[in-house]
């Protein structure tokens, strides 16, 4: 399968939609800020640009896409006008593949313009956002001309399936079960991917400028480690019952987050029930997973596959232990070009 065609998160603002499922990155996205706002300060004060450009690569639909940046342009525009600089114009490209909901961003822009103006006033940008779509493994933009490129939860994507791996079992990404020819498999990919996104960007990146990522990773040494393997291979499983129940033969700085985004570890006391937590956590694998397999078996399956999904996860959060370690692993990495 090639990812790059097929996958797209659930556009729109409905009830399975991302915009509405994605508080698990949300989280995320909120604790690697400090880390976002301490590599833009760098890049504009060593730079001091007219206009300051800035890329979020995998920006998806809903409001995490804008997220990280109202947040750099609060901090930069207070530490312009605490130290009298000239007026900062900002040029903003929002990437994703072509199949995103770019529409459901543009929308909301005339609402962000107008908070601008009225927050900052007359002193302030002009800011351009546009939407480019395409896939960041690989060239973006000209040579020398991005200050600071952001990327939350989209770069441990892979551009496509492996091929070659052997068969992997009825699994649809990396089990524990995975023959170590498969794991290789993905692990050459991955790195072959992560390789030219590192080349493009520093070829695109100003020399002084900056990128911070975060991305889903493993906390253990071994990166087939149980974590985010478990919830993957418990979608296959729904897979496969539901096949084997129709009928139908097809082939297939480190910090967590809960599976549940809603159980935030602060409710100490407060006891999720199984069933909820399941719910929850299966609709943000769903506003992303969705796109592969409808593209895969179609849309009639849906409804069933990810309602099994529910109560297999539900069965698997009742096990003892279970909850604290159905979290998601995220890596944030933050880069200076030389
Ligand atoms: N940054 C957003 C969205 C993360 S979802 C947030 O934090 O909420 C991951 C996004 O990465 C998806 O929208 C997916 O389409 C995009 N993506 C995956 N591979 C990509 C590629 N090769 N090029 C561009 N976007 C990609």
């Amino acid at each position: 399968m090639d990812v790059q065609e097929v996958l797209h998160m659930v556009g729109g603002e409905g009830e399975t939609s991302y915009a509405v499922n994605s508080t698990f990155q949300k989280t995320g996205t909120t604790i690697a800020m400090k880390v976002v706002l301490e590599g833009i300060m760098k890049v504009y004060n060593s730079t001091l640009p007219q206009c300051l450009c800035i890329a979020d690569l995998g920006c998806s639909s809903g409001t995490n896409s804008l997220l990280v940046l109202t947040q750099i342009i609060d901090t930069i525009e207070s530490v312009r006008n605490r130290l009298g600089h000239p007026l900062l114009e900002y040029q903003v490209a929002l990437n994703d593949l072509t199949g995103n909901d770019f529409n459901t961003i543009f929308k909301s822009l005339p609402a962000l313009y107008e908070r601008l103006k009225k927050k900052k006033g007359e002193r302030f940008g002009p800011c351009f956002i546009s939407g480019l779509p395409g896939s960041f493994i690989g060239r973006l933009f000209p040579c020398n001309t991005i200050h600071f490129v952001h990327s939350s939860y989209s770069v441990h994507w892979l551009s496509q399936v492996p091929i070659g791996p052997e068969d992997n079992k009825g699994q649809i990404y990396l089990a524990k079960t995975s023959s170590s020819s498969v794991r290789k498999a993905y692990l050459e990919q991955f790195q072959k991917d992560f390789s030219v996104f590192l080349r493009s960007r520093y070829d695109e990146l100003v020399p002084g400028g900056h990128m911070v990522m975060t991305m889903l990773g493993s906390k253990s040494e071994d990166p087939f480690s149980r974590d985010f393997c478990t919830l993957m291979e418990l979608l296959a499983k729904s897979l496969k019952d539901l096949v084997s129940k129709e009928g139908r033969s097809n082939h297939q700085e480190i910090f967590d987050v809960n599976w549940d985004p809603n159980d935030d570890n602060h409710n100490e006391g407060f006891m999720f029930d199984n069933i909820s937590s399941a719910r929850n956590a299966v609709r943000c694998v769903r506003a992303v997973t969705e796109s592969m397999f409808v593209h895969q078996f179609g849309e009639a399956i849906i409804d069933n596959l990810y309602q099994r999904y529910t109560e297999i996860i539900a069965e698997h959060l009742s096990k003892e232990n279970a909850r604290e370690k159905s979290k998601y692993v995220s890596l944030l990495i933050s880069l200076k070009r030389k």
